[in-house]
């Protein structure tokens, strides 16, 4: 999958609700009257007030219920539409960073001629990170490799000793564990994840699970040999449901993504752009949490364009 290395753009505020004053029911009017006036979330909604077919309370995608399938196309086509605004000026990440190894010969912890030999070791095999190629060859230990890296990246180095995998595992899909190779490590008194990755960090997926969960995300490198052991835990955990699907274009995409909210009637809805995918989160019971919420949820992750 082709990764778009690029920044999202700001999150903007969810369409506006129209608000009919006289219509709407006001706080303590009574549930079966609220019930009735299921106020509509498509600003152009033209089906009138009164849906009686419909359940009054889901379903709900981006705190706002809509009263027909129609309407929550129109909603969901209006987020798909502001996930991709931002294409067209989306620039991949061309922030300067030092090679890593000119990082370590500047810091002295390797000479110019270790550097030589691994750069041609690795250009030999074709393969390989250069990490790798100074440590199999002696020149640098996995904890100074590591150490480099977090540097090159401005970020600190993250410890797998407090793994929780079962508590993570719902913070993202399994799919974006193994696409982008991002290892949820924990998260610190309810609000802050800490997001591990082997080599170089992905702060376009940290923003998107920031912008899901509501959780500050705290991104950082993990050393090689702590991190394989912790993935493999990782992956072996239950992750929630999740259906993968592909879409020719934002508008089939649109289609797709509506009929799963109305096939699910979340109670609460998210959707975020995650590089060239659009995913979507729903929770059966509001008042969602980004780890053990009150009810089920389901992942849903559109690949678009991706032909
Ligand atoms: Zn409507």
């Amino acid at each position: 999958m082709p990764l778009l290395k690029a920044s999202l753009p700001s999150i903007p505020g969810i369409v506006a609700a129209r608000v009919d004053s006289a219509a709407f029911p006001q706080a303590g009017q009574g549930r079966f009257r609220r019930g009735l006036l299921a106020h509509c979330s498509n600003p152009a909604c033209r089906s009138g007030w009164l849906h009686l077919w419909r359940s009054p309370t889901v379903p709900v995608f981006e705190d706002g219920w809509t009263c027909s399938a129609e309407c929550t196309a129109a909603r969901v086509g209006s987020a798909v539409a502001r996930e991709f605004g931002g294409m067209e000026s989306a620039r991949p990440d061309h922030r300067h960073r030092i090679p890593l190894g000119l990082l370590m010969l500047e810091h002295g912890w390797i000479t110019q001629s270790q550097l030589r030999r691994a750069v041609d070791a690795q250009k030999r095999a074709g393969a390989g990170r250069l990490g790798s190629w100074l440590v199999r060859q002696g020149a640098a230990t996995e904890s100074v490799i590591t150490r480099a890296l977090a540097l090159q990246w401005s970020c600190p180095v993250l410890s797998t000793e407090l793994h929780d995998p079962a508590r993570v595992s719902t913070v993202i899909p399994r799919l974006f564990v193994d696409a982008f190779g991002a290892l949820p490590l924990r998260v610190s008194a309810g609000r802050t994840l800490y997001l591990g990755f082997e080599e170089s960090l992905d702060p376009a997926l940290a923003l998107s699970i920031e912008r899901m969960t509501g959780l500050r995300v705290v991104s950082g490198i993990v050393q090689e040999s702590c991190f394989r052991p912790a993935h493999g835990r990782l992956i072996e955990t239950k992750f929630p449901p999740v259906e993968l699907i592909e879409s020719v274009s934002e508008t089939a995409a649109t289609r797709t993504l509506a009929r799963c909210v109305e096939r699910f009637r979340p109670a609460a809805a998210r959707l975020v752009r995650v590089h060239e995918c659009l995913w979507l989160r729903m929770w059966d019971a509001a008042d969602p949490r980004p780890l053990h919420g009150p009810g089920k949820m389901e992942d849903v992750i559109c690949l678009v364009g991706a032909f």
